[in-house]
Formats: C-alpha cells, structure tokens, sequence
C-alpha cells in the first residue's frame, strides 16, 4: 500500500510513495531453490552474516515516477545476470590477453553500457543509503552529488568517485559463485601505493548474481578496473576467488537450515 510522503530523489511533496526495493524484486527469484528438501529462499549476505530469507528489503522512499526512472537500468541489468543456460555479462565484456589470473584480471567493457551499469550501481547504493532499514550503507557528503546525478544523469558522475564491476569467470563452481545477493553496505579501507603511502577509501558493495558493484567516495582516483578508467574496464574474477569473498558467511550460516530473519533484517537498527 502506497504512503503519502516526500520522494527521496525528486522531493515531490504529499506523493504516493511506492514500497522501493533497495536491490532490485527480480534478484531474489533466481536464487530461490524449489528442489525437495532445499530451503526455497535465497541465500542473502547482510550485515557481515549470510541469512536465508524471504523478506525482501524495501521501505517506502520513491514516488512512480522515480520508481519508473530507476526501472529502465534495472531491466538492463537483469538481461546480464545469469540464465539457465549462460551468463550474458561474461559474453559481453572484452576477452582477456592472457587468461584470467586468481587474483582477476581487467578487461574492457566490451559491449557492456557502462554508463547504465555505473548508473545502477549508484541507485542500489544510493536506496542503501536512503533507506532506514539498511544501517551500514552511508554515501555521507556524497549522498546529495549522487541524488542529483540520479535524478539527471546528464549532469554526470559525481567527480571523486569511481565505479567498479567485477564479473565472474567462467570455471568451477562459477554457478555457486552467482547464487548470492548482498544489500549495499559501507567499508573503510586502506591500501598501499606504489610509493609505500597508506591511501585511505571509502568503498561501498554490494554483489548480485555473479556481478559485483563497488563505488568508491573519498579515494584517489582508482583509474585501474574502473568503468570510467582510462580505458573504462571492468574485472574477470575466478569464481573461487569470487566465493572466497562469500563463501565464509554462506557457510557459516547453512547448517542453521532454514534461518527465520531476525529482527534487525525485518526492521534494521536505524542509523543517523
Ligand atoms: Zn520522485
């Protein structure tokens, strides 16, 4: 049921504000295993944990409109994701020179739309940031940069960030590697450079399907793997390298069966 209230992105007044998905309905059908004696509910990594859940998170924050304007990169995205039968955004992206490596390897976009990719990944996180029941997703000064790109594209990713998308390779376990789902959360992180000079980022991720989004706020810019890189790229990831980032919670949380959502998944802790 709508409620009235003030949109999140275009600050219409008095609008009927629509339940709004902060990752997108059509990631949790995917993962759902309706095999006898599975748990038919997808297996989402929240909060550092990996819970199986049916709940999917959305709050009331869009106006129809916003929603609709969200809805067009949505779709493209959702032709990319894995099928029964392939995994499109790995067709898609350029061919490696040498084999992917296990640390992953750049690549062109290919014929990728990275400027709808960039565009979805900055919604996810921007609804994560948005959104009272997500507590760990936070874009802090760049919240308002990233809601007027949002509303018009035209005016351009926001400058000091970066977007990143890591894909899949082909290999084993590649189909386990593309059955979770991560609501956007916010990490502090600290890298050497080539100098020896500790650089301090911001990274904000979350993955889907075999496709992993990272947003970068407060970082030098990361001109390596980024899809507004010179050249614009994205990174092959082996799928043992993929599972390796996931794999620990999803393990940890199996042998609890079917997990009822806990409270904090139902409402979250508030943040701010
Ligand atoms: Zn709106």
């Amino acid at each position: 049921m709508p409620k009235v209230g003030k949109c999140a992105l275009c600050l219409s007044p008095n609008v009927d504000l629509q339940d709004s998905h902060v990752v997108p309905r059509w990631a949790y059908q995917p993962l759902r295993d309706d095999r006898p004696g599975r748990n038919p509910e997808p297996i989402m990594v929240w909060d550092g944990k990996a819970l199986q859940i049916s709940k999917q998170t959305s709050e009331h924050m869009l106006c129809v409109a916003c929603e609709r304007r969200f809805k067009v990169d949505e779709d493209y995205v959702y032709s990319l994701v894995p099928t029964a039968l392939d995994f499109p955004a790995r067709k898609l992206v350029g061919k490696p020179e040498r084999g992917v490596p296990a640390d992953g390897t750049a690549v062109g976009v290919g014929q990728l739309d990275r400027d709808r990719i960039a565009y979805f990944g900055a919604s996810v996180v921007w609804r994560g940031h948005t959104a009272k029941c997500v507590p760990d997703c936070d874009l802090a000064a760049f919240a308002e940069p990233f809601r007027q790109y949002l509303l018009d594209r035209t005016v351009g990713f926001p400058s000091g960030t970066s977007s990143e998308l890591y894909v899949v390779d082909n290999g084993p376990k590649w189909r386990r590697a593309c059955g979770t789902i991560s609501l956007p959360q916010t990490t502090q992180r600290e890298r050497q450079s080539s100098s020896g000079i500790p650089i301090h980022h911001t990274s904000h991720e979350f993955v889907l399907l075999g496709l992993y989004f990272t947003l970068r706020t407060e970082s030098s810019p990361f001109l390596r793997a980024s899809l507004y890189g010179n050249p614009p790229t994205v990174t092959l990831t082996p799928p043992s390298k993929f599972l390796s980032w996931f794999a620990p919670h999803i393990v940890k949380a199996s042998p609890r069966g079917k997990l009822r959502p806990s409270a904090a998944v139902r409402g979250g802790p508030k943040k701010r």
